[in-house]
């Protein structure tokens, strides 16, 4: 199969349909998720008028023309903090003590804050405590009214937004316990090579750590997915094994390894051998041009190369927009920029080159140790940078598209 272009190969990711079907999700764990339906509130928030601080409710109109030397002078006729169900009736020249929450009475239009009130002698006030008001205050001050954040009848969120942690807080400010959400792609990490140990088990001889599950899996939980990791030697019957017990319990199946052309890499064959349909099978790019893309009924299986910073450059590239596609969410692709390289970079290339890089300010910032192999690197990157296919050097000071990551 010859190698498709970047673009094509973009293209069929971001052309996958999303998934059918809707969960609903715990509004404590709803961020980061896509809205299925539009969701109404079917109450006003706060539900009630409500005091802004600890202080007295009254009739404004009572308070007119207080000072300190002449205090407004009100009986207290009940007590009103957060959570008080009881409802007041407040006549002319009284008032009731209410702390920050509590529901103002309906007779009352402004509250005042206890730092500009005292009680004086109640003698004057049938028993009741008499409050002394030390300043005059307008009709609807620190008053809040019911429906401040939002109506009964609102939209709180439309079919296909991402909820953010502050829509989680209205969701459930709204009464909801739960939201419909967009179903979310199941994935699988499979990691294959004879070569690869886990960490933590003794180091064999020619073996080397899997670190590209890890990657993978820590990068997938960044981006708000749970992922299955298993690990697989080159061999055929495991393989064939392990991904045919992965069809239908998962929707993206990522591999890194053994998809190139070396006598070990049978994924190209066992993925035929299962039935899979291969969309494509290599991109015209540096790193990781042996990217494979097949499908099995409803399970895509992205392979990747096992070079650590190909199978990371590549999952950015195009797993991360298969992933957005899937789950109907754009911000899980990668936003572009531009920047302009800090230094030379000394090499051309035939096929378009993914650089890791740092950009700030403008400036691109490329680490010594840009082979595929080196992974150490990319820590702190911030971005790929694509140089163009062509010969080298890049001077500094070209201009080139960048990906953040
Ligand atoms: P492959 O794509 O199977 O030809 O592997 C390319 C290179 O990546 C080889 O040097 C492998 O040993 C290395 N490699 C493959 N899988 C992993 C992995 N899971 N973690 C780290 N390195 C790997
Ligand atoms: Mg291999």
């Amino acid at each position: 199969m010859d190698a498709i272009s970047v673009e094509a190969a973009l293209k069929m990711m971001e052309q996958a349909l999303p998934l059918p079907g809707f969960e609903n999700v715990p509004v404590q764990e709803c961020a980061g998720r896509v809205a299925a339906a539009d969701i109404v509130s079917p109450i006003d928030q706060p539900p009630f008028a409500r005091s802004p601080l600890d202080g007295f409710a009254f009739r404004s109109e009572d308070v007119r023309g207080a000072h300190p030397e002449r205090p407004a002078r009100l009986q207290q006729v009940g007590y009103a903090p957060a959570g008080c169900k009881e409802t007041f009736a407040v006549g002319p020249g009284q008032c009731v003590r209410i702390m920050t929450g509590g529901r103002i009475p309906a007779d009352c239009d402004a509250v005042i804050g206890i730092e500009d009130a005292s009680y004086a002698d109640t003698s004057e006030c049938d028993g009741a405590a008499a409050v002394l008001i030390y300043k005059e205050i307008g009709h609807h001050r620190n008053y809040v009214f019911a429906g401040e954040d939002f109506a009964k009848g609102d939209v709180l969120c439309r079919a296909g937004e991402r909820i953010d942690a502050a829509l989680a807080g209205c969701l459930a400010a709204a009464g909801f316990a739960a939201v419909p959400a967009r179903r979310r792609p199941r994935v699988a990490i499979l990691a294959t090579g004879s070569e690869i140990a886990a960490p933590g088990s003794p180091l064999g001889c020619g073996k080397i750590y899997d670190s590209n599950s890890v990657y993978l899996q820590n990068r997938l939980r960044e981006l708000g997915f749970d992922a299955d990791a298993a690990v697989c030697a080159d061999d055929p019957a495991q393989l064939k094994d392990l991904l045919s017990r992965r069809f239908g319990s998962f929707d993206l199946i990522i591999t890194t390894g053994g998809v190139s052309v070396g006598d070990a890499d049978h994924m190209p064959v066992v993925l035929a051998d299962l039935g899979a349909k291969v969309l494509f099978h290599g991109v015209s790019l540096k790193p990781g041009s042996p990217l494979m893309l097949a499908e099995k009924d409803e399970t895509r299986i992205l392979c990747l190369s096992g070079n650590p910073y190909a199978a990371a450059a590549t999952f950015e590239l195009f797993a991360r927009p298969l992933l957005a596609a899937l789950s109907a969410d754009p911000s899980l692709r990668m936003e572009e920029a531009e920047g302009v390289l800090a230094d030379p970079f000394p090499k051309g290339s035939a096929a378009a080159r993914y650089l890791r890089a740092r950009l700030k300010d403008g400036l691109l910032y490329v680490p010594q140790g840009h082979s595929s192999g080196q992974l150490l690197s990319m820590a702190g990157c911030n971005c790929l940078a694509e140089l163009p296919a062509g010969p080298g050097p890049h001077p500094a000071g070209e201009l080139l598209n960048v990906y953040l990551i």
